[in-house]
């Protein structure tokens, strides 16, 4: 009688229980709370514990001090019958540490769902004798399968709702940023306890979105690399982060444009409503991700496009060379927003950089990027693309972005056009291709440039020694006539020279008057030009230099001549000053510091004389 009472009693509060929850939606923790209710109150049981069964698991609830644990385990002692064996309880008990019973739930099919471990009270024991047990596993497998089936509905219809909503936005927007926002968004509500993150190939437009990354080969792990290439869904347990990752690919219908990454708690189990709602949501973004870059590709086509029409119609233009680099880097700035600008020359000496901030790559911290490139373009004629500079050179580096276009001409790097930005992945794909174009359809103007340049320097420079020509002087000294107020001009010749070749060979002469030349262009350096006067004569011209600077310097010169040569040689030199107050021919200076030289000649050689003669005050054709 007392046995009917209670089966009656826990079918009321299964009753109330199920009109409370019937339209919410209900965690299992709650189911517990009721069972131990139920417990409590009609068997006197401090604990009960309520155990699913998932993938072979046995999980307790949340809240519970007991470990998950394979079913295996402890099947073969769950009996039908109650109370359980002895020997059951003790294997029970020494698996579980409860003395207890066991209520077994069974689905449908007869299938265990769930067990829950009973304290072995004696008001349990008399109830279990009853074949009322048998009609409280029944009551709980059914009220508890309905819940779960409640629950799960609700969680779909929630999965469904979110799909809806999302599918909803991506149809109302070409704003990538707001596409990747929405997705992220979504993720987040509907898995709030998992963190959760976008890896993007960098084909898109420079993202700051919180959680969204770019995707790196190197970086990456191996099962996110394989959702990316395969398309398919990976996961792993990740022991090293302590989580359960799934690797979601965003796929478009020409490609997959980067992966969502859930970090799930290590035993979480998607379930496949769970993973058929992400790689919905992965493919309805993907699709939307898509279309609005095509959307954006196209108008950036028509940009670019108009963009090259105007380089192409300006350098057209006969620009020089300082007129076409400004302009270059006008529009370089203006498409790609970089925070460093180069264009590098090779030049007879050396490199030669322009742009707006060459300054930046004559410093000394800029020889990593220099070398690098130049590196580079030895063995290769590629441009480069780097997103993550301080890895590639693994030093810390100020700028990691770099793009690198080389400037060929005749098949040969020439140069070469740099932009640099402090962020790393900065540039897209796009800018790239940009960027190939943009140069090389400048090339040819600035080849243009570049060989009329190394045509005038060979018309302007001694091949033997690379100081000017004696022409490129004659013009340099009209002009300094027309636009400064004073200046210098020095005339050198080598003494007893003709026995040099006639001891050591022409060959050792040639060499001597190299290092001549090399030694007074160091020590003229820019005060002024150096230019081979004709045979084994040398001329200096001093812009703007008086009496006595030019004196100092010609001292320098001659005492340290036979320093730097081997066999040593000394020379001697004939030094004309000009002033514009008084009227002067760059053929009258020439000849005065001629006869200056005479006479250094003539009194003793291996000195310099400076001409003081009466002329000075002559009329120009005097
Ligand atoms: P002085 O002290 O009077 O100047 O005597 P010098 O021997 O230097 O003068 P001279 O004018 O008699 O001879 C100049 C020599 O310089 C003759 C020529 O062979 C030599 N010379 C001129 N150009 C070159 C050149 O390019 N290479 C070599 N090796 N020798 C040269
Ligand atoms: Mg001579
Ligand atoms: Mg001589």
């Amino acid at each position: 009688m007392r046995n009917l009472q209670i089966i009656q009693n826990i079918k009321g509060y299964l009753l109330d229980f199920w009109i409370a929850h019937v339209d919410q939606s209900l965690p299992d923790t709650e189911y517990l709370h009721v069972f131990q209710m139920i417990a409590k109150q009609e068997f006197k049981m401090k604990k009960v514990e309520y155990l699913k069964l998932e993938h072979g698991l046995l999980c307790p609830l949340p809240n519970s001090n007991l470990q998950a644990l394979p079913f295996n385990s402890i099947a073969p002692y769950v009996e039908e019958t109650h109370p359980l064996s002895d020997t059951t309880v003790k294997l029970i008990n020494k698996v579980l540490k409860i003395d207890s019973d066991t209520i077994i739930l069974k689905d449908e099919k007869d299938n265990i769902f769930a067990l829950i471990i009973v304290e072995n009270t004696p008001e349990w024991q008399c109830f279990a004798s009853t074949p009322y047990v048998k009609e409280l596993e029944t009551l709980l497998s059914t009220l508890i399968l309905s819940l779960i089936s409640k629950e799960k509905n609700f969680y779909e219809a929630k999965l469904n709702r979110e799909l809806y909503e999302m599918t909803a936005i991506f149809h109302s927007t070409m704003n990538i940023n707001t596409i990747l926002e929405a997705m992220i968004q979504s993720i987040k509500r509907t898995f709030p306890q998992f963190k959760s993150k976008l890896i993007l190939s960098n084909d898109q437009d420079r993202l700051q979105i919180e959680d969204v990354e770019v995707f790196d080969y190197l970086l990456e792990r191996p099962s996110t690399i394989e959702a990316y290439v395969s398309g398919e869904i990976t996961s792993e347990e990740a022991k090293d982060i302590n989580s359960y990752l799934l690797n979601v690919p965003i796929i478009g219908k020409q490609g997959i444009y980067g992966v969502l990454q859930i970090f799930a708690s290590p035993n979480y189990h998607f379930s496949s409503k769970e993973k058929k709602f992400l790689s919905h949501l992965a493919q309805t973004s993907g699709n939307a991700l898509e279309n609005a870059k095509l959307y954006h590709q196209s108008h950036r086509l028509v940009a670019d496009l108009q963009l090259i029409n105007e380089t192409s119609q300006r350098l057209n233009m006969k620009l020089n060379k300082e007129e076409i680099i400004t302009f270059l880097t006008m529009q370089l700035k203006k498409s790609f927003l970089p925070s460093e600008i180069c264009f590098v020359f090779k030049s007879h000496d050396g490199y030669q950089y322009m742009g707006d901030t060459a300054a930046f790559f004559c410093e000394e911290n800029a020889s990593v990027y220099k070398e690098f490139i130049a590196t580079h373009f030895e063995k290769s004629m590629e441009p480069l693309f780097i997103a993550e500079f301080s890895q590639v050179v693994a030093e810390k580096t100020k700028y990691n972005s770099m793009i690198v276009v080389p400037i060929i001409i005749n098949e040969k790097v020439q140069g070469y056009c740099a932009i640099f930005h402090v962020d790393s992945y900065y540039f897209s794909f796009d800018s790239y291709k940009l960027m190939q174009s943009l140069i090389r359809h400048s090339s040819l103007a600035i080849s243009n440039i570049l060989l009329r340049e190394q045509l005038q320097e060979m018309i302007d420079r001694d091949h033997l020694t690379t100081l000017y020509a004696r022409k490129y002087l004659e013009r340099y000294i009209e002009h300094s006539m027309e636009v400064d107020d004073f200046g210098a001009f020095i005339l050198c010749d080598i003494d007893d020279f003709k026995k040099i070749n006639d001891t050591y060979g022409h060959q050792t002469g040639d060499v001597t008057l190299l290092m001549i030349a090399k030694h007074l262009q160091s020590l003229v350096e820019n005060q002024g030009i150096c230019a081979r006067w004709g045979g084994e004569e040398m001329a200096i011209y001093l812009p703007n230099k008086g009496l006595d600077e030019t004196m100092a310097l010609v001292g320098k010169i001659i005492n340290s001549i036979p320093k730097v040569t081997s066999p040593p040689v000394t020379i001697s030199s004939g030094i004309a000053l000009w002033r514009s107050d008084a009227r002067f021919t760059y053929q009258r200076v020439f000849k005065n510091a001629d006869v200056a030289l005479y006479e250094a000649k003539n009194t003793g050689k291996n000195k310099y004389c400076i001409f003081q003669g009466p002329n000075i005050n002559e009329k120009a054709d005097a």
